[in-house]
């Protein structure tokens, strides 16, 4: 883990609250894995971090993705290029590539796309042939689509069908599950819940990027602690960090 002021190299403003940075952080970029996230200073004097995942690294920089919530993020949106960041990172356990076989599957849903496509790009280097499936409330949500058809096939869907396949990304996964030897995902708690039990049912490794509010992001806290099944078929539940543990969990550990 690092701790880098970042130069803010690009800023790119999809609308609907949508934000893209690119931060110089040679240092971060150089030990980033798919599914970590970076935890960023956001405000002048205030101490409070805020998680963002890491979108895309390419060289010395990192690309962010993110949707304007409170204050915190917004202050972020107003960052561009000349302007500098503290960022930490990277951090939490990201996904595990070897355990999804050659064919994996990548979901993202909403704000959980932008995780998926250096997880993809990822898994294209590892010798494996990725497919992405990305779902979207509707045509003014979609973004990086056109980064991930550069990856592997992209299926698009939205949930008012104003783009893509009319529908969630699980109706597309249930018709196309039978090609895909793993499935990872992110996104919001329902889809990737619909998701593990889809995949339970077709027997695939799967795991899932959770989210929770979190505090420090380097374990100390107990902010985004989460329940979790005890190992070896134990009764009870167990207690993770999301920041430490996650965000990427097994999805068989999770208790939905
Ligand atoms: C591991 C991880 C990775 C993340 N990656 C991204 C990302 O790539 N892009 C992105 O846009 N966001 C991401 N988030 C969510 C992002 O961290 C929050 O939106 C952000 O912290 C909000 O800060 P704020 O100061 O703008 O809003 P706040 O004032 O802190 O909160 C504004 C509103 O957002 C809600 N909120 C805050 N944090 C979360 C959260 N974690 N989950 C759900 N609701 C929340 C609050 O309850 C409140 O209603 C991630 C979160 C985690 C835990």
């Amino acid at each position: 883990m690092k701790q880098e002021i970042c130069m803010v190299t690009n800023r790119q403003e999809y609308g609907n609250g949508l934000f893209a940075l690119t931060l110089h952080a040679p240092n971060i970029a150089a030990e980033a894995k798919c599914g970590q996230f970076v935890h960023i200073t956001c405000g002048e004097g205030n101490l409070l971090r805020r998680p963002i995942s890491i979108c895309d690294v390419e060289g010395e920089t990192l690309k962010i993705v993110f949707q304007v919530k409170g204050e915190g993020t917004k202050w972020l949106s107003r960052r561009s290029a000349k302007h500098t960041v503290d960022v930490l990172g990277p951090l939490g356990h990201g996904f595990d590539l070897n355990a999804l076989g050659e064919r994996p599957v990548m979901i993202g849903g909403g704000i959980g796309v932008p995780p998926m496509l250096y997880t993809m790009k990822n898994a294209k280097a590892n010798s494996a042939s990725p497919t992405a499936i990305l779902g979207f409330r509707n045509k003014d949500a979609v973004i990086l689509t056109e980064d991930f058809e550069k990856v592997g096939d992209t299926h698009i869907c939205t949930d008012d069908g104003s783009f893509g396949t009319h529908g969630f990304v699980t109706n597309v996964l249930e018709q196309h599950i039978s090609k895909f030897t793993g499935i990872c995902a992110c996104g919001p708690k329902l889809m990737l819940k619909a998701i593990a039990q889809l995949a339970e049912k077709a027997g695939l490794p799967c795991q899932v990027s959770m989210e929770e509010r979190m505090g420090c992001g380097i374990g100390a806290c107990l902010v985004c602690a989460c329940e979790l099944k005890l190992r070896d078929g134990e009764q009870g539940v167990r207690y993770g960090h999301v920041c430490k543990d996650g965000p990427v969990f097994d999805a068989k550990e999770v208790v939905w």
